[in-house]
Formats: structure tokens, sequence, C-alpha cells
């Protein structure tokens, strides 16, 4: 019998909640920290105690997890604490593509990943003397926003980022990647392809609320210049949205491109949860700064079903349940090779 398993942080509770609903032994590999939190929710069926999550490339974690016959689901605390080659050496099976978790992570690549999918993009700044308009630094890999910042032109630039060298957050350029601003009302729209049966799945939208960012229009305009501040987009919680029904044919568009993108560019293709990430702007418009190749913890919201899931699944059916469903269908037809790596 296969079992599930995460790391514990990011949407772990929501991933292991939906694996014990579909019937799965659960696995947690947790940092011995952080035990007594995840000790709360029984649907935990064991835990893996690490003092660092890099320990699941250890022979122990992987003897564990074999002996379970685990299938480990990734999250963005897997992008961020370990680089592509150690996700890549994993010899536990994961779901979806590992292959494709290199794409998110560089920017080079995920770029063209976006340009082959059609999608519209803000446009990449070469370097500093080039910044014109409202552009944002942006770190490497999923840094969750910390770090981040605006410069308007090439003075601003290197004050701020003067003061995050100091701050010991960055090194210096080659630590940031420069983005035009693209305006616009906020939507990470989070999808589930199924290898198994070839449709695309539209699970639900939502807004981030991102420290100190959206703090600071609490703030009047007078105050604002006097503090001397360098605003970050640190993520903090997600809110929910629905979408004018209108833009769903869009939204299924995009995400369908992508689908097919990521079948040319990097074999087996997007199997799986993803996320496209950006704004509508005035013409409802859609620009796509960044995407997920995998679950995003904005599907955290909606672990009893969202607005969309609802319309596909007369049960309710969270993000990670819907995993956990794919792997069961998967187990029944002896197909689970199809759907990890
Ligand atoms: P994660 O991997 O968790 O998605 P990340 O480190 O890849 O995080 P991004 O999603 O690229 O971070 O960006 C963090 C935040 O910065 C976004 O939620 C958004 O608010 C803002 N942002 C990023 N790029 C742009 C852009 N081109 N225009 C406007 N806002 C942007």
């Amino acid at each position: 019998m296969t079992s599930i398993a995460t790391l514990g942080s990011h949407c772990a509770l929501q991933v292991l909640k939906g694996a014990k609903d579909e019937g799965f032994k659960t696995i947690l590999v947790c940092e011995k920290k952080r035990e007594k939190l995840y000790r709360r929710f029984k649907f935990i069926d064991e835990f893996v105690l690490v003092d660092s999550f890099k320990e699941i490339m250890d022979q122990r974690c992987a003897n564990i997890l074999k002996e379970n016959n685990a299938v480990i689901i990734p999250h963005g605390t897997l992008i961020a604490q370990m680089s592509s080659e150690e996700i890549e050496s994993i010899k536990t099976p994961i779901f979806g593509n590992k292959w494709i978790l290199r794409w998110e992570s560089d920017r080079n690549m995920k770029e063209k990943l976006m340009v082959e999918s059609k999608l519209k993009i803000p446009r990449s700044i070469r370097g500093p003397s080039d910044i014109q308009g409202l552009t944002i630094a942006k770190r490497h890999g999923a840094a969750g926003g910390k770090g981040y910042f605006l410069a308007t032109n090439e003075e601003d630039y290197i004050k701020k980022r003067d003061k995050l060298v100091r701050e010991g957050i960055i090194k210096g350029d080659q630590d940031l990647y420069l983005q035009e601003y693209a305006l616009g009302v906020s939507a990470y729209l989070q999808y589930f392809y199924s290898e198994l049966s070839g449709e695309l799945e539209f699970f639900g939208v939502d807004r981030r609320y991102e420290s100190d960012i959206d703090g600071l229009g609490r703030i009047p305009a007078q105050e604002q210049i006097d503090v001397d501040l360098i605003p970050s987009f640190n993520v903090v919680g997600n809110s929910p949205l629905v979408l004018r029904e209108s833009l769903l044919e869009d939204v299924y568009a995009m995400g369908e491109r992508f689908v097919e993108a990521a079948k040319r560019l990097v074999a087996p293709g997007m199997t799986g949860p993803f996320c496209l990430e950006g704004v509508y702007d005035e013409n409802a418009k859609f620009t796509t700064f960044e995407f997920s190749a995998r679950i995003v913890a904005g599907t955290n919201l909606y672990v009893d079903g969202s607005p969309y899931s609802s319309l596909i699944y007369d049960e309710p059916m969270s993000m990670g349940r819907r995993i956990a469903r794919e792997i069961k269908n998967a187990d029944s037809k002896n197909s689970l090779s199809k759907i990890v790596t």
C-alpha cells in the first residue's frame, strides 16, 4: 500500500489531511523544533524527525520512506531549502515532475517556459543602468518575496541594494533579478492537471497578503515619505478571491497552453498542481510574473473545497486531497509510474 509523505511546513497539514481522507497512511518529515505543533493533528500517522529537511536525502530517511512505499508531495519549502540538484537526487518517488522544479527555480528557464506558453509576461531588465520605469528587484528561487524591493532608477536601486547588502539579506547584484513592475489586481490562479485523464481543472484563486507592502496603504503619504523604509513582499498569508465569470475562458486557455508547453520542454510535463501568478490590468488582461510548478500555499484556503472545485466535485476537494485522489486512481490502475518521478 502506498503512503503519502511531505515536509512539515508550507501546506503539509492540507496535504496530509487530504491524504488521510483518501485512505492513505500519512508521514511527516518534521524538524524536531516543530514536532509539538504537528503532533496536534491526529491525521498524521508517522513522524520522521530530522534536524534539517536536507536529511530527506539521507539513507535513514530514504529507508523509512521506502519501507512505507511513500510518495513525497513537493511544496515550496522543498524548493526554498534545497537546490535543484539535491531535489533531483532524492531517491524516494516524488509526485509530479521533479525535473520541472528546476524550471521554477532558474529565472532564465522560467522565462523560457512562460514565453513558450504564450503568456503575457513583464519585461525583464538587463541591469541597473537599464532601469527606466517602476521596477521590481527579486531574489532567485522561492524566497517568498523576502528582500524584494521597488526602484524607479539606477540611483534609487543602488541605495536600496546597498542597504539590503548591509543587512546581510543579499550579497549583491548577482542575487537580484530585475523585472518591470506589473500594475493591477494580483491573482494567483491554482490549477491541477491530471496526467491520467488528460484534463485540466481550475481549482481556485487567492491573493497574497505581503509584509510590509500591503500594510503601507494604512500610512498617509507624508509619513510614507518620511520613514526610510524599503518595503518588502514577504508573504504572511493568503485571502480568497473569485473572478468575474467572463475571465474563466482565458484562465483555462492560459493553463492549457502552460501544460502543452511543459510537455514540449520538460518531459513528462506538468503533472499535478501548479499556479500562474500575476495581475489583471485595467482591461482585465492577465500579466504572469511567476509560476509555481507544484502546490502553492494559497490552496490552504480551500481545505473544504473552493468555489471552483465545488463545481467539479460533489464533495469537499482540497488540492491536497486531489493529489491523493490522483495517486489512488493511478495505484488502482497500476500506473503510479506515470505520475511520479
Ligand atoms: P513564491 O515562490 O513563494 O511564489 P517568489 O519568491 O517566487 O515566491 P514572486 O511570486 O516572484 O516570489 O514575487 C513575490 C511578490 O512580489 C508577488 O507576490 C508580487 O506581489 C510581487 N511581484 C513579483 N513580481 C512582480 C511584478 N513583475 N510586478 C508586480 N509585482 C510583482
